[in-house]
């Protein structure tokens, strides 16, 4: 599968750096349990794009990292409040899902502030013709989001 990579100008795809995108459809009911379709999309990548989107990805966990770190202290002080187990655990939940996902948000941000001149990550997937006409058939990215 060498051709242009997606990511940059001038850039060759190779087999081996492609970026597979899980794509989910419809949920579809077998007896008692129910899944989604689920397909992959490799968009051409090209070695040197495969690393710059690495670093994103490594920036991303370690954003997550930091949120679950600064979200102890948070969940401590909702864990001694006077509160009823039910919502405590709730509001536990909530802080973790928020502030971790925030972490994850601005490393994977930095990350891609950090990206060569000319090189794109999230936007070119989005506007590879082959996950384009998906999502116009009613599939979806598996996180919200994005990949
Ligand atoms: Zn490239």
């Amino acid at each position: 599968m060498d051709g242009k990579c997606r990511f940059c100008q001038g850039g060759v795809a190779r087999s081996k750096s492609g970026l597979k995108v899980k794509l989910v459809g419809e949920w579809r009911t077998y007896g008692t349990k129910s899944e989604r379709d689920v397909t992959f999309v490799v968009v051409p990548r090209c070695p040197t794009c495969k690393r710059a989107h690495l670093r994103v990805k490594v920036l991303e966990a370690i954003g997550g990292v930091c949120g679950i770190a600064v979200s102890i202290p948070v969940i401590m002080r909702i864990g001694h409040s006077g509160m009823a187990d039910f919502p405590k655990v709730v509001l536990i939940i909530l802080a973790l899902c928020l502030i971790t996902g925030m972490g994850a948000f601005f490393g994977q941000a930095i990350g891609e502030s950090l990206l060569p001149r000319g090189v794109v990550y999230k936007s070119a997937i989005e506007k590879y013709p082959p996950i384009v006409s998906l999502i116009e058939q009613g599939w979806d990215f598996e996180h919200w989001g994005g990949p």
